[in-house]
């Protein structure tokens, strides 16, 4: 068993907290409540690709607000993989996550950190409940150019999470 460790990183309320329960517990609360400081979750997966493969993820899940800002080195500094979160109802949520991915750069030393950026509420689009502020290919684009994975996915129908991870997996268990 291959044991790595993950931070999320990304501005209050874009669902942070929501994908990490999606993917440990499988489910989702609508009324959870903001983290404080950072919350610490481990969560074991096969993969697909690899079956004999089993990694368990330790997880930091980091709150996203400004007064918190100063404690995130201490949960990036030894991580194998980073998700930085973007609401896709909410432009200025990505410009945020752009900028956790310069300070990931120019703070992580190591040249292997994975950072996957992931679009979250894609189920608020779907429905038509919201209208879609970040398209697909312009997060992707960006996501290409600066050598970073990236998924949209939905913490509350579960979509895409698991591939998050799986890919994630992949990626540290062939470096
Ligand atoms: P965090 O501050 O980034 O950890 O965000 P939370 O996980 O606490 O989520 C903030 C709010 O967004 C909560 O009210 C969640 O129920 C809601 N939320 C999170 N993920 C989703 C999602 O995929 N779809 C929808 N519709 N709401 C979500
Ligand atoms: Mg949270």
């Amino acid at each position: 068993m291959l044991q790595f460790k993950l931070v999320l990183l990304g501005d209050s309320s874009v669902g942070k907290s929501s994908i990490v329960h999606r993917f440990v517990k499988d489910s989702f609360d609508e009324f959870r409540e903001s983290t404080i400081g950072a919350a610490f979750l481990s969560q074991t997966i096969k993969l697909e690709n690899e079956p004999d493969v089993t990694i368990k993820f330790e997880i930091w899940d980091t709150a996203g607000q400004e007064r918190y800002k100063s404690l995130a080195p201490m949960y990036y500094r030894n991580a194998n993989a980073a998700l930085v979160v973007y609401d896709v109802t909410q432009a200025d949520s990505l410009a945020k996550a752009r900028s956790w991915v310069e300070e990931l750069k120019s703070k992580v030393s190591d040249k292997d950190l994975v950072i996957c950026l992931v679009g979250n509420k894609v189920d608020l689009c779907e429905d038509g409940s919201e209208p879609k502020a970040v398209e697909k290919e312009d997060a992707e684009s960006y996501a290409a150019e600066h050598g970073l994975l990236f998924h949209e996915v939905s913490a509350k129908s579960g979509s895409g999470v698991s591939a998050v991870f799986q890919q994630i997996g992949s990626k540290l268990y062939a470096q």
